[in-house]
């Protein structure tokens, strides 16, 4: 007698596969997403993390809240951002 019935077999494993499969794709979608969002390297001037449009120094309360912020606010409201 056979035991083994592939198609049983394979059935209930592919159900499985695939929503593991879809997990790990959404997981790297979420993790692609991240890393498409715009993250412009910062200007430094010396070790000063200045501003990538007027080269001011960035105010240190804006790098707090925005650890990755490239332009001051000023100019991302001349921008009109
Ligand atoms: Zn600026």
């Amino acid at each position: 007698m056979e035991i083994d019935n592939p198609n049983v077999a394979t059935g209930d494993d592919a159900d499985k596969a695939s929503y593991l499969i879809e997990l790990q794709t959404q997981t790297a979608l979420a993790s692609q997403r991240a890393a498409a969002m715009p993250q412009k390297e910062q200007c430094k001037d010396g070790g000063t993390i200045v501003c990538c449009e007027c080269f001011e120094p960035m105010n240190p309360a804006r790098l707090k809240a925005i650890p990755t912020a490239s332009s001051c606010v000023e100019c991302l409201e001349a921008m009109g951002k």
